[in-house]
């Protein structure tokens, strides 16, 4: 982990180069320090500099005002663009997130003081000189997440970094020092004045993350202040022999089984959000959730608009909840339908999803394993052997009923009906059959429809 074997970009070099000499300090800073430490691919380098940002831009050829007023410039270098920002200071924070003025410094400590995580406040320069003044480096080995400063003051002054902690923790699998997230806890509230899109952005990474599980434990009134339809599952006892734990705990459960798909790990954590108003008692005492599917569903619904995800998300996401305990794997047909309904990437999702429900029940309760090993074969089949799985793959087309002497709507509806059969396994996908079963289908109702005029 020693930073010297980080290798900084060539044009990221050039930049730094540049700036240096005139005599400006210019280091790559931020995310792309901590995830090279790490050896993780950095999904971007940011640049900051002495450099005042009209000092900057004289000297590159192209450059963009990103966000000039905060100082960041974007130097394009054969298209590729790179942000140049001028250490800052931040001033008061009015909302939470923005701040209200950002005052210009020469000094790179006073920068890095304003970062939110010492892990990601850590800056190099050209000479491979690594500038941590607060521990990053050794907070990352020994897998730490420390807010820099004064953790309640620095969630205070912008709400947002509670979920980007979270982020991190999750993403990179650390632990959160205590009073990092003692501050956590207490500013969690502040919260609400986080706008919806930026939040949404912060829980699916974090949701996407190894930890997610842990971190989620750890904070799950964090994400009640944004989605309190999550907190009556914390705790809930099913009283069901099917499970072993609470409801919150059977989703986090679930959750580890799945892989980092942000639709399945959303999914994951909202199918069961209808447990606790469904929940009925039998005679016995066993609970019950009968019809939970389509109230997580509906619930979903609502907490995934209200964070303003794209409506192609919600659809996705709202439509596995829904399916999430219907039995698809019995038989070849039931197969086929969910196929035909979900199409394949959905239908992959599904199973995965039954997989991972079905691993977090009680022990006695996970033979469904085999049923989805079925599951999985057979749709690989299915696949293989390019079953009809729409009206795009059906052996007739609107044409060949037209000639049939089948009009307007009666063509829909007569391929429809076919489609359906041929999905069924009843009929196989061969013209002549087809065409054969439209003409019996017709006179069939043409002579109902003469037995009704006639008997009038
Ligand atoms: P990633 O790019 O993986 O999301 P990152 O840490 O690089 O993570 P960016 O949003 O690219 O995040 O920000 C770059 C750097 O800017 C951060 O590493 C951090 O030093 C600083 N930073 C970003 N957002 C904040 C914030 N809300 N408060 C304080 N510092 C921040
Ligand atoms: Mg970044």
């Amino acid at each position: 982990m020693g930073d010297r074997t980080i290798q900084l970009p060539e044009k990221v070099g050039r930049i730094i180069g540049t700036l240096q000499e005139h005599g400006y300090e210019a280091y790559a800073v931020g995310g792309c320090i901590r995830d090279s430490i790490l050896g993780r691919e950095p999904e971007d380098w940011d640049i900051t500099t002495s450099a005042m940002p009209e000092e900057t831009k004289a000297l590159f050829d192209k450059t963009f005002d990103t966000g000039i007023q905060h100082g960041t410039i974007t130097v394009l270098l054969e298209k590729e663009g790179f942000e140049v920002t001028t250490y800052r200071i931040d001033g008061k924070y009015e909302d939470s997130r923005h701040p209200k003025e950002v005052t210009f410094t020469r000094n790179l400590r006073e920068d890095l003081l304003r970062r939110d995580f010492t892990i990601n406040a850590m800056a190099l320069n050209l000479r491979g000189e690594l500038r941590d003044p607060f521990c990053g480096q050794s907070d990352l080995a020994a897998g730490v997440l420390r807010c820099v400063g004064e953790p309640e003051r620095r969630f205070e002054e912008d709400a947002l970094r509670i979920l980007r902690g979270m982020r991190f923790a999750s993403v990179l699998g650390l632990r959160v020092e205590e009073a990092t997230a003692m501050g956590i806890h207490r500013c969690a509230p502040l919260l609400a004045q986080i706008a919806p899109e930026r939040i949404a952005k912060e829980l699916m990474g974090l949701l996407v993350g190894a930890r997610a599980d842990a971190v989620l434990r750890e904070y799950p009134n964090v994400i009640g202040v944004f989605w309190p339809e999550i907190l009556p599952m914390v705790g809930f006892d099913q009283r069901n022999r099917h499970h072993c734990y609470d409801v919150w705990e059977h989703t986090l459960h679930a959750l580890s089984y799945t892989p980092p798909d942000p639709v399945v790990r959303c999914v994951m954590l909202l199918h069961d959000i209808g447990k606790p108003k469904t929940f009925t008692l039998d005679a016995e005492g066993h609970g019950h959730f009968r019809g939970h599917p389509l109230v997580s569903r509906d619930l979903s619904e609502e907490m995934l608009r209200r964070l303003k995800c794209s409506n192609a998300f919600c659809q996705i996401v709202t439509r596995l909840v829904e399916w999430h305990d219907r039995g698809i794997c019995q038989d070849e047909r039931t197969l086929r339908r969910a196929l035909y309904s979900l199409g394949e990437q959905d239908l992959r999702r599904l199973l995965v999803i039954k997989r991972a429900d079905n691993l977090a029940q009680s022990p006695a309760f996970r033979q469904r394993q085999a049923e989805l090993d079925w599951a999985e074969k057979e749709l690989a089949r299915l696949l293989d052997e390019q079953a009809c799985m729409s009206l795009r793959d059906l052996a007739v087309n609107g044409k060949d009923l037209t000639d049939m002497g089948l009009r307007g709507p009666e063509i829909g509806a007569m391929l429809e009906t076919l489609l359906e059969r041929v999905v069924d396994g009843e009929l196989p996908n061969d013209s002549a059959v087809l065409l054969d079963t439209a003409r019996q289908l017709r006179a069939y109702a043409l002579a109902r429809k003469d037995q009704v005029l006639g008997g009038k």
